[in-house]
């Protein structure tokens, strides 16, 4: 995936990188296959930057200068909201009460002008996750994978876009994957910052500034990592079984812990759950942080837009991280119904 060669660096930036920023696409292709005419970026401003480069190279795809928007959770209204600036913004669904599941495809109203069709397909904050890929008639789709990248096999060839900041599954924070399929390139709006932009940095390698060589480098091992135990199919697998593990104590937990999401599109990575009752019991929900950071698992309160508690079950924890974890609930409940 990246060559680790011994090389004396007498570069004047930073520490070099083996090669260069640029991952071929077929060395990704031992994780994940990515046709021939996609471009890969390494890019930096996280998916916050992509919530801004997304519309600033697409939107002008077409002349009406308008997008689809997806919008089942905080993130994706984020990116919508920043759409915004450049275009005219289209929601496809009545807007949620709630970003607890996902609006049946059929309530959607597609425009057929649209330039593209945008959603994320794990809302980590809310744990609902797409199982299926929308349909969009042909209009280019785009989708921000930041929290499910490499965590299942995803079939590129559907999406003209798709971007994942590192931090979840695939390295630490600093760079964000960009794929891109070639023939939307070349259509940023005058105003796009330089280093935003995907013909620029595609044409460089990723190299037009200085790349967050380290980050990419953890990347590189992260990807060998996936690659040494079987790829994204055996990811997938992986994780199916620890958020069962997870799901089915809250099912049968009787009312005790409640996840609040539709079954359709509960997450594998982010399993949001209220602990006593639907809406959570405060000090309840406190013992069970305070219990499980006794025993070493920390990081396990909800975001602070929701609250409740949350595991998020990225490719790096374990099946054994899990079990305890499972075994902590059960043994919680016992302790408290
Ligand atoms: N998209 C999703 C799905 C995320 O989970 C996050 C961050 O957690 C972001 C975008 C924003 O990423 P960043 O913090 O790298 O800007």
């Amino acid at each position: 995936i990246m060559e680790h060669k011994p090389t004396i660096n007498f570069g004047a930036g930073p520490a070099k990188l083996p090669q260069s920023a640029s991952v071929d696409p077929r060395r990704f292709a031992c994780v994940t296959n990515i046709p021939d005419n996609y471009k890969v970026m390494f890019l930096q401003g996280g998916g916050s930057g992509q919530f801004s480069a997304v519309p600033l190279n697409l939107i002008g795809l077409k002349e009406d200068r308008c997008a689809d928007y997806l919008v089942t959770g905080t993130w994706s209204a984020k990116a919508a909201k920043e759409a915004e600036k450049y275009g005219n913004v289209n929601i496809v669904h009545p807007k949620l009460d709630s970003y607890t599941k996902i609006p049946d495809p059929s309530s959607w109203t597609l425009n057929p002008s649209a330039s593209y069709v945008y959603y994320c397909c794990n809302e980590t904050v809310h744990g609902v996750e797409y199982n299926i890929t929308p349909e969009t008639n042909g209009v280019v789709l785009v989708s921000d994978m930041s929290s499910n990248f490499l965590s299942r096999p995803v079939d590129v060839s559907k999406f003209g876009l798709i971007f994942a900041g590192a931090q979840k599954n695939v390295g630490c924070a600093g760079v964000t994957v960009v794929i891109v399929r070639e023939d939307l390139l070349g259509h940023a709006l005058q105003e796009c910052p330089i280093v935003l932009d995907y013909t620029v940095q595609a044409d460089m390698n990723s190299l037009y500034n200085t790349p967050p060589c380290f980050s990419i480098y953890i990347m590189g091992l992260v990807l060998e990592w996936i690659k040494n135990n079987g790829g994204s199919a055996a990811m997938e697998t992986l994780n199916k079984r620890k958020s069962a593990l997870i799901y089915d104590i809250i099912n049968a937990s009787n009312g005790f812990y409640v996840c609040p999401v539709d079954e359709a599109c509960q997450s594998r990575m982010n399993v949001p759950f209220r602990v006593g009752k639907k809406e959570g019991d405060d000090d309840l929900e406190k013992k069970f942080l305070d219990g499980a950071s006794k025993l070493g698992m920390i990081s396990l309160k909800g975001h602070r837009s929701v609250g409740g508690i949350r595991a998020s079950l990225y490719n790096a924890v374990t099946l054994e991280d899990t079990e305890a974890l499972a075994a902590y609930m059960r043994q919680f409940q016992k302790e408290h119904q």
